[in-house]
Formats: structure tokens, C-alpha cells, sequence
């Protein structure tokens, strides 16, 4: 038999959340964003179960050109553009649509011998400070894409730095400002929200939106959870318990020894480890589930193994199931814990944790 360890991936609630995504959206077209093997959730099961989504969006061209392959017929946005003139000739022959965010870009777009059209977003920065010409570059650029006569449609984009803030505000209406200062020149369709602005800030939401964390479930604003946005858990992680001591008081647990009982107490042995993706920082404390009942991690992660606290759980025993995130334990709180956010925990999910996708038929 193979290790206990799997990710479920619910697409029943993904497409519960896409709803949600909508509901917030309105008007707006939603662009999904599918980076990172869609947040660590497999990205060609995620994108043929949300066929009805307008646009999706990914990094790298590979994958871009896998979801072409897989039939997926909508625009195709690469987030960060191109790298060279042979990605151009990959983005011409799938018609993918890019970014466009630096002169380079510029320069190899004007000298490239693309035959059809492409579309592009033409990327401001706007206070991220990452990605993005400024407003003053952003005016040339523009222009030297409508004097191009391969590129067929321009959109403009922004990218939020704080908009999962209810106390940053202030920071969210300086760069929609100097967007609009930008954008309101011109009659393009623009595209500025993620997640939490999709959810928090209506103004933002103009033509395109862009979805990602909330999509998988977890909370993209740092004051609400995911339950409390409606918002269902698409990947839970589980295992089992694959041993059992019973150890004597002053027993260390562990490598380093770090935790030490203090008196006679059960702990279970689950399959589970940072080569899974699970957080090694994750303390002492730190939530899991077993047979439905709230314990804690005890002593530090290893490669392939954690230990947890049997002290209260009923009915323990070798092959119990183990949650380490998911239904019944929010990520977040587990990423808490480890200092980290859920989108790190969901990108850092090992390929060798399989996944089972759970729809309707099969639930
Ligand atoms: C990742 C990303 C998003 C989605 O962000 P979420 O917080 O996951 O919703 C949107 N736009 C851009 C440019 C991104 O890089």
C-alpha cells in the first residue's frame, strides 16, 4: 500500500467559489488565475472544471500552452509576459494574450515578425513597485503598441500591494487614483482586482477582474475567514496515523529533542512531513484533526513524519485519519501558526502527495 497521505481536491466547492467570484463581480469578466499549478491544485483539473470562466491566467508559457492543448479556448493571459522572441512565436501560434510591463518587452514586440495579431495588457505600476511602466512611461508605451499593427486589443492592468487590509485603504484609493489619472485618457478596458479587492473594494473591479486564492477556498483578507466570505475549501489534506507511543514523563519527542512530556501521555505518529509540503516551522501547538477531534502538532516537522498529541482523542489508533488543512481546519489557521500564508502552503503541496478530485457524481 502506498503512503496515507492525499489532497482531496473538491471541485464542488471550487465552482461554488467561482459563483461567489461572480456574485462580487457583477459585469466584471473574471479572469482565473491558474499560476503556480493553480495554487498547488493540479492546473488542468482545475481549468476544465471552470469552463465557464472568461479568461484564465498563468506564468508559464508551458502551462499556457498545455491549456490550449487541453482545449481550453478562452484568452490566455501570461501574468509576466514574455522572456524572448521564441516565446513570442509560441504566444502568435497558440494566441496567447501577455503582459507587457517593461521597454524590453517593447523593443522585441516592435522588432518581432509576428503575422497575426496578439492581444496585450499593457501593465502601470501604480505603488507595487514589481512589475509595470509608470504612468509618465506608460503614455509612450501605449502609444508605440497602437502604432503597432500586429497588436489587436489593449487592456490596462494595475496590480494592488494592499488591498487584503481593511486599515490600508488609504493605500488602495492612491493607486486606483493614479490608474484612473492613467486610464480615464483613454477608452481601453482595464483590469486591477485580485481576490481581496474583488471582495472588498467594488470601485476596483472595472472590466476584468482576477481571482485567484479566494477561488481555492482561502480568505484573501486578513481580518475574515473564508467561512465568514462564503468561501468553501477546495484542497484538504489528510493522512493517517501510522504509529503509536506511549511514552513516560520527561520523554523527549523527536529530532532535537524539543518537546519533552510532562507526565505519561499517548502521541501519534502521521505520515506527513515537510517533503509533503507541510510547513517545518509549524510549532508546537500547531492545529490537526483526527477522527474529527481538534489536537496539536508536538516537537519539531520532519522530512517525512510529524507527531501529534493523543492526550484527549478518543479512539486513536493506528490508520486513524489525519486533517492537516482543509474541510473543518481553514489553512490559514494552520499557516498562521507557521508564520506563513495560505497561498505558501498551497504552493509548496509536494507532487508526490496525490490528489483525488471529488465532483458531484463521486462525492
Ligand atoms: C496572483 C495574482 C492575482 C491573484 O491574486 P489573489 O490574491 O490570489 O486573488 C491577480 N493578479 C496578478 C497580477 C497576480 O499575480
Amino acid at each position: 500500500m502506498s503512503r496515507p497521505i492525499h489532497a482531496r481536491i473538491d471541485l464542488v466547492a471550487l465552482q461554488h467559489n467561482l459563483c461567489i467570484a461572480r456574485k462580487h463581480a457583477q459585469n466584471a469578466r473574471l479572469i482565473v488565475v491558474l499560476k503556480a499549478n493553480a495554487y498547488g491544485h493540479g492546473l488542468l483539473n482545475i481549468a476544465s472544471a471552470l469552463k465557464t470562466a472568461d479568461a484564465f491566467a498563468v506564468l508559464e508559457i508551458d502551462a499556457a500552452v498545455r491549456l490550449r492543448e487541453a482545449g481550453i479556448y478562452q484568452p490566455i493571459l501570461l501574468l509576466e509576459g514574455f522572456f524572448s522572441e521564441a516565446d513570442l512565436a509560441i504566444i502568435r501560434q497558440y494566441q496567447l494574450t501577455t503582459v507587457i510591463h517593461h521597454h524590453e518587452q517593447l523593443a522585441m514586440l516592435s522588432s518581432s515578425k509576428l503575422e497575426t495579431k496578439i492581444n496585450v495588457f499593457l501593465k502601470i505600476n501604480t505603488g507595487m513597485n514589481r512589475l509595470g511602466f509608470t504612468p509618465e512611461e506608460g503614455l509612450v508605451a501605449l502609444k508605440i503598441l497602437k502604432n503597432n499593427p500586429r497588436i489587436d486589443q489593449i487592456t490596462l492592468m494595475t496590480h494592488f500591494a494592499c488591498a487584503d487590509d481593511p486599515f490600508k485603504e488609504d493605500e488602495v484609493n492612491q493607486q486606483l487614483k493614479r490608474f484612473d489619472l492613467f486610464a480615464g485618457k483613454y477608452p481601453l478596458p482595464c483590469s486591477l482586482a485580485n481576490s481581496a479587492a474583488i471582495l472588498q473594494y467594488p470601485k476596483t473591479h472595472a472590466d476584468w477582474v482576477r481571482p485567484g486564492i479566494m477561488l481555492y477556498g482561502a480568505s484573501p483578507l486578513i481580518d475574515k475567514t473564508a467561512s465568514e466570505l462564503g468561501l468553501r475549501p477546495v484542497m484538504t489534506v489528510s493522512s493517517k496515523i501510522i504509529a503509536i507511543q506511549h511514552l513516560a514523563a520527561k520523554e523527549k519527542v523527536g529530532y532535537g529533542g524539543q518537546f519533552q512530556t510532562e507526565q505519561p501521555m499517548n502521541i501519534g505518529i502521521v505520515a506527513c512531513g515537510y517533503a509533503d509540503g507541510y510547513p517545518r516551522h509549524a510549532p508546537t501547538g500547531t492545529p490537526v484533526l483526527v477522527n474529527g477531534q481538534r489536537t496539536r502538532i508536538i516537537g519539531r516537522i520532519s522530512m517525512d513524519m510529524l507527531t501529534i498529541d493523543l492526550t484527549s482523542i478518543k479512539n486513536a489508533s493506528i490508520g486513524s485519519p489525519v486533517i492537516l488543512w482543509g474541510n473543518e481546519l481553514p489553512i490559514e489557521e494552520v499557516a498562521k501558526f507557521a508564520g506563513t500564508i495560505s497561498y505558501e502552503l498551497f504552493c509548496a503541496l509536494s507532487s508526490r502527495v496525490k490528489t483525488i478530485t471529488v465532483t458531484n457524481e463521486n462525492q
